[in-house]
């Protein structure tokens, strides 16, 4: 077998519940890899590693584990199941070539996993179906296949239903198909081996059924990841390109960027750009279950390792050449955190540790956004189960005592009516950079555009795309604080001087011509609004519609399965945030919730939301020029500037 066929880089995705640990454990047991399977009910899981992840019996880090089935290595990277880490799962996806679902023969197909296969869909991952706790009363197998099929893809087949398959293949090829007329079904052999060719394309997805717990089903699955899941490919002879999607810290051996190498090779004592210098690694091990793993030397295009050396590496940056990246990585659209919460230290002196410290997390969590708003240290959050944990990292890596003010909603704005802006930045000289914006309104979900009408010999083309450089940083607050979104801007006017104008004056005028034009135009408020899918026992319904209209909700829909009810909804996150818990309270913990954001909709500017600013208003003009000056002058202009207080 060649290097790369002989490996398998995939993750296990599940609702939370389903079995996703228990199964893990399964597999590492019979490749041998640990002796006896360790239990999640009895705090013993050998892929759940931080003590909250025991105690509450959820994952959260994404963990890796590689072990090996009839001469194939396979490294299965775990992923958290809880909606308040789906960042980490889109981020997982980065290392992976195969997926396995798992969804519960007793609860179906919950809304999670819609979320989830979206998101296997739109990297194109090949996925395999696994349908656990079949041993449960009132597992429903076909049942479930059935909804999955309806749910999340037509594509999703029963592997003991020769009849399924042959009708999968009846849809891609025409002799298929009219052998299926003529009532001749191929042989079983036949049909396999026409699925895998599909399923390695991410174009079938097969489903296999069993028990993690009672040990059933699983060695055919294993059977399965290793013919239906393709292996990674990649030139080991081109340039270096892999990604870090994950990063943990060992005492001695410093920190270890957990690598996917999409291309090249990576060795020992290698020489390595990285960003602000050159890293030399100086150990390459395999990712390990518990501690370290074994020293490997070398990474190749398509193998997984804990790369050593490189210094301050974060997750998400990239080692090599970013133009090597496939593209399902170089996309890399994450998720983005809905809640902004102000941490607050034990004792007022210690808000400097905190800040290094949340700084620190944010290595391992890019997402946190830590910075200082009106004085305040402020991060960002999925939700109150991420807090949780963070307030544990705090204390149990740092020692340091915190507490989290409560979670506000990150709101975004937009301008109510079309309006022009201007500005003429022409004192104190030496500058000379005159502007002129029409600002109309978007449809909701259009995003930010620029656009611009004015001919060359009134600004010149490299001074209009100073311009557009400058949006991205003029749209991150506006009148309200929140970034602006919906949006077209169009430059319409303007001009440079052939003598007076510095090379960055076009970069300093454009954020006071925007903010006049938004303050012409007036400001709509927009907020955050969730789809929620729901499950919860049947004689809840009446109480969950109307705690959903109190919600300024909406019910979307509403369906009996069996003895639960299933409902989807929309709601905004303002009154949604401790939704989870009322749930958990009406349905006495027999509910299901999972969330996603469908969009921002305008609301009651009454709400009064608005952002502290970062740095000084850009309609503040004689003394946000100055700052801006002299920040460019250093070079930091964009970056977060802190006051200590
Ligand atoms: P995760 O949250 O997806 O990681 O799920 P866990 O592996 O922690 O399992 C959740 C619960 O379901 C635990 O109480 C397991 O013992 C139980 N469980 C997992 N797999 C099975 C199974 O195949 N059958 C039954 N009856 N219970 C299972």
């Amino acid at each position: 077998m060649d290097r790369q066929e002989s490996i398998r880089n995939i993750g296990i995705f599940a609702h939370v519940d389903a079995g996703k640990t228990t199964l893990t454990e399964r597999l590492l047991q019979h490749s041998g890899a640990i002796r006896e399977a360790g239990a999640v009910d009895a705090g013993t899981a050998h892929t759940d590693r931080m003590d909250i992840e025991r105690r509450r019996g959820i994952s959260i880090r994404s963990t890796c584990a590689a072990f090996e089935w009839k001469g194939v290595a396979i490294h299965v990277i775990d992923t958290p199941g809880h909606a308040d880490f789906s960042a980490e799962v889109e981020r997982s996806l980065w290392a992976l070539d195969g997926a396995v679902l798992l969804l519960s023969a007793v609860d179906g197909v919950q809304p999670q996993a819609e979320v989830l296969f979206q998101a296997f869909a739109r990297v194109g991952l090949p996925v395999l179906v696994f349908i656990n706790k079949a041993d449960r009363e009132g597992a429903d197998i076909r049942g479930v296949i059935g909804r999955a099929r309806e749910t999340l893809s037509g594509r999703i087949v029963d592997m003991d239903d020769d009849e399924q398959l042959h009708l999968l293949l009846a849809e891609e090829d025409e002799a298929a198909l009219n052998a299926y007329l003529e009532g001749n079904l191929y042989p079983r052999t036949r049909l396999l081996s026409a699925i895998r060719s599909l399923a390695l394309a991410g174009k079938a997805h097969p489903a296999w059924h069993g028990s993690a717990l009672k040990d059933e089903g699983v060695v055919p699955l294993l059977d399965g990841v290793i013919t239906y899941l393709p292996p990674p490919s990649g030139n080991t002879d081109a340039p270096l390109s892999g990604i870090v999607f994950a990063v943990d810290n060992d005492k001695t051996l410093g920190r270890a960027a957990h690598v996917r190498l999409f291309s090249g090779m990576l060795s020992n004592r290698d020489p390595v750009a990285v960003p602000g210098g050159q890293g030399k690694v100086s150990q390459i091990r395999a990712l390990p279950l518990e501690g370290r793993g074994r020293d490997l030397g070398v990474l190749r295009a398509g193998e997984i390792g804990a790369v050593y050396g490189l210094g301050d590496l974060r997750v998400g940056q990239v080692l090599g050449n970013p133009s090597l990246l496939p593209r399902r990585v170089a996309a890399g659209e994450m998720v983005a955190p809905l809640l902004m919460v102000k941490a607050i230290p034990g004792v007022p002196a210690a808000k400097k540790d905190l800040r290094l410290a949340l700084e620190a997390l944010s290595v391992e969590d890019p997402l946190l956004g830590v910075e200082t708003l009106g004085g305040d240290l402020h991060i960002r959050v999925m939700g109150a189960v991420q807090l949780e944990v963070i307030a544990e990292l705090l204390a149990t890596r740092f020692g340091l005592d915190a507490t989290f003010g409560p979670p506000n909603v990150i709101y975004r704005e937009t301008i109510a009516r079309s309006a022009v802006g201007f500005y003429a930045y022409t004192m104190p000289k030496p500058c000379w950079a005159v502007v002129k914006f029409q600002i109309d309104p978007l449809p909701r979900g259009s995003g930010v555009r620029f656009e611009s009408i004015v001919p060359a010999r009134e600004i010149m083309p490299r001074y209009q795309h100073q311009v557009e450089q400058a949006i991205p940083l003029a749209i991150r607050q506006g009148m309200l604080g929140w970034q602006v979104d919906d949006v077209l801007i169009t430059l319409i006017g303007g001009e440079h001087h052939l003598i007076h104008t510095h090379p960055l004056d076009f970069i300093l005028a454009t954020p006071v011509a925007f903010m006049d034009g938004l303050k012409r135009g007036g400001s709509v408020l927009l907020e955050p609004i969730l789809d929620m899918g729901i499950t919860a026992p049947e004689g809840c319904a009446g109480r969950l519609l109307s705690e959903i209209a109190g919600m300024r909700g909406e019910t979307i829909s509403s369906q009996l399965r069996g003895e639960s009810v299933h409902m989807t909804a929309k709601a905004p996150l303002a009154t949604s945030v401790d939704f989870s818990v009322r749930l958990a309270a009406i349905t006495g913990g027999r509910g299901a919730l999972s969330i996603r954001l469908a969009g921002y909709e305008a609301c009651d500017l009454a709400l009064g939301a608005t952002c502290p600013r970062r740095s000084v208003h850009p309609l503040d003009t004689a003394k946000y020029i100055l700052a801006a000056r002299s920040a460019l002058e250093g070079g930091v202009w964009g970056g977060e500037h802190h006051q200590e207080s």
